[in-house]
């Protein structure tokens, strides 16, 4: 995650409370991006310290957790930077100009200069970012799925360049002459296909196809397999999207909520200051006087309502909107009483982190030397394929 400061609702309902599950699921590395934030913001560089631990006191309140997760930043594993330089050298750049984002984002992101290298291969720095983790799983919304579909073809190349076993072509040719002509041509295209594909199901799909050479003795077929598996050793783990729940939080004015939007509720609002927004929050137009029939349907504080409420409540929204037996107000303080319930354990939580900036450090620092252990094992691999071995 880009840290962007302190955290909103939209964060919360979309993102670290599937954290908090996965966590237990899955063994999860949580990574505040530093070095993504420079991409785009390396001229305003002054809140970013601050936004980093604002970001982890967030997630820790939030219920993520470093004795079931690993939690870490960016920057404090440098191994990250060494993976994204290697890969750099192999992936094309008409891969890095193609990412949709690339161009949307440049013209989104007016009044700053991202004629860039760093901001042209972030989605590569990306990429480093997972396949160090050897990942199997990502997390992500619909709109990250490309980026994930170009982490697994810089993987895809990267096993297709160095995964091949020292001085495997040889022995595998030697051998497969012997076999003749036909079991030759067969491996070949069995093997490129392959190594195009690099997946365990173009695997299956290769051994599926020699069983079907009645021509070619069953220890021959099992031969031939047996090179093909070991002409496309995969180094770097091709990524899958796990996606997340699309569920969008509307801000305070209804559109999705941003914090460069000014629409956010954040997490560690006090209850005052709760209130005042969700106050201020527009309604539906047609409910100028307190006896104008409403239609919740055109109101965001409906769509809040949703998140929160319990189907009792949401009844007793929808009956009074439409009939006028209850006012704005009244539906609203109920909104906030369900909001504050929600989020009263969380703040408490929060003010114990911010009180402890030294405990938020050493989480931090144990979850970067955890991640560190695992790539550095990744990282002595991928150096010794591609040469780097003294
Ligand atoms: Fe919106 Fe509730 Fe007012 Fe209806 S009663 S317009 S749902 S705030």
């Amino acid at each position: 995650m880009r840290p962007s400061g302190r955290l909103h609702l939209g964060h919360y309902h979309g993102v670290l409370k599937s954290w908090v599950k996965l966590q237990h699921e899955y063994d999860c590395f949580f990574c505040i991006v530093d070095w993504h934030a420079l991409t785009t913001d390396y001229a305003e560089v002054g809140q970013l310290s601050q936004h980093v631990m604002d970001m982890a006191v967030d997630w820790l309140a939030a219920g993520v957790s470093p004795s079931s997760a690993t939690l870490f930043v960016q920057s404090q594993v440098p191994e990250h930077a060494e993976l994204h330089l290697l890969l750099s050298m192999i992936c094309p750049l008409s891969w890095l100009e193609r990412v949709p984002s690339y161009k949307e984002q440049q013209e989104r992101q007016n009044g700053k200069d991202l004629a860039t290298y760093g901001f042209l291969g972030y989605p590569l720095l990306q990429a480093a970012d997972i396949l160090l983790y050897r990942a199997g799983l990502v997390p992500v919304g619909a709109d990250q799925l490309p980026h994930i579909e170009f982490a697994r073809e810089v993987a895809r190349r990267f096993n297709h360049l160095y995964g091949s076993e020292p001085d495997f072509e040889l022995k595998a040719e030697a051998a497969i002459g012997k076999l003749g002509k036909k079991a030759g041509r067969l491996y070949s295209s069995l093997r490129k296909a392959y190594q195009e594909q690099g997946d365990a199901e173009a695997l299956e799909t290769a051994r599926a196809l020699l069983k079907e050479q009645s021509n070619i003795t069953l220890g021959d077929q099992e031969r031939l397999f047996g090179y093909l598996e070991g002409s496309a050793k995969v180094i770097l783990a091709e990524p899958q999207p796990l996606l997340a729940d699309p569920s969008r939080v509307p801000g305070l004015d209804g559109q999705k909520m941003a914090k460069s939007s000014g629409n956010a509720i954040f997490l560690r609002d006090g209850d005052a200051e709760l209130e005042e927004k969700l106050r201020r929050m527009p309604t539906d137009p047609a409910r100028v006087h307190r006896d104008d029939p409403g239609e919740p349907q055109r109101c965001p504080v409906w769509s809040l309502h949703q998140l929160y409420s319990p189907d009792e409540r949401l009844h007793w929204v929808v009956e009074g909107c439409r009939s006028a037996s209850i006012g704005c107000l009244d539906c609203k303080s109920a909104l906030c009483s369900a909001v504050q319930t929600e989020l009263a354990p969380l703040r408490l939580r929060a003010i114990d982190y911010e009180d402890s900036p030294d405990l938020v450090r050493s989480i931090l620092a144990e979850g970067a030397e955890r991640a560190r252990d695992e790539a550095r094992d990744t990282l002595a691999e991928v150096r010794l394929a591609m040469g780097l071995n003294y």
